[in-house]
């Protein structure tokens, strides 16, 4: 079976063309999910693969919003290529967790610019799955801190779907449990029950056995 194949796109930033690679869908295959709902890949690993960066100026975003950019939100992706083009990168299927890792980082300074916070959070939650899962316990650490201050400041300041405000108040109650500031962890995912009880989706059910995991802790 083929893993990668090639796509074309073009560059909203500096409107040059380029081809990505991508991972055939039929590819990936979920063996398990852990407790904050990290996907557990057999096979290739996804995750190395979610991001696209150009290969000119470093605009780098998950695949589904590549092109989602207004012209003022180009410009202020534009203005931080001069901080960036010292950056040696693979972009190849031959890539390396050191090539990934950059890609997550560039992508969630490019999102905290473009006051996507919630993205930028999203970026860290998977570079921190990415040192997870390569034995990187101190990398990860530092990737989860930086994804709960984002998620805080996307719950807080920006303007969420349902779904996004639910995901939010459940990563803040997992990374604090995953911490040990158990009360802390409480008080989210309370809050994700007192807002919306009613939710079903993979977030609030996790939440509820996440829940009764820190407050039956002595
Ligand atoms: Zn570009």
């Amino acid at each position: 079976m083929r893993t990668f194949w090639h796509k074309s796109y073009v560059c909203p930033v500096c409107n040059s063309q380029f081809e990505a690679v991508r991972i055939f869908s039929e590819a990936i295959k979920v063996k398990s999910r852990e407790s904050d709902l990290k996907p557990v890949y057999e096979g290739v690993n996804a995750l190395m693969f979610q991001l696209v960066s150009c290969p000119k100026c470093l605009y780098t975003s998950f695949e589904e919003d590549f092109e989602n950019l207004t012209s003022s939100q180009a410009e202020t992706i534009a203005r931080m290529h001069e901080k960036l083009k010292q950056i040696e990168i693979d972009l190849s299927e031959n890539k390396t967790v050191r090539d990934a890792a950059v890609q997550y980082n560039v992508a969630a300074a490019m999102y905290a610019a473009r006051e996507k916070f919630f993205r930028a959070a999203e970026s860290f939650l998977k570079l921190a799955w990415l040192y997870r899962d390569a034995g990187a316990p101190d990398e990860e650490k530092k990737a989860l801190e930086r994804a709960k201050e984002l998620f805080l400041k996307s719950y807080t300041e920006e303007d969420l779907s349902e779904d996004r405000q639910i995901a939010a108040l459940f990563y803040l109650g997992e990374i604090e449990k995953r911490f040990g500031n158990r009360r802390e962890s409480v008080r989210w995912f309370s809050e994700l029950f007192r807002r919306f009880s009613k939710s079903d989706s993979i977030y609030a059910r996790q939440a509820r056995q996440e829940w009764q995991e820190v407050s039956s802790e002595k």
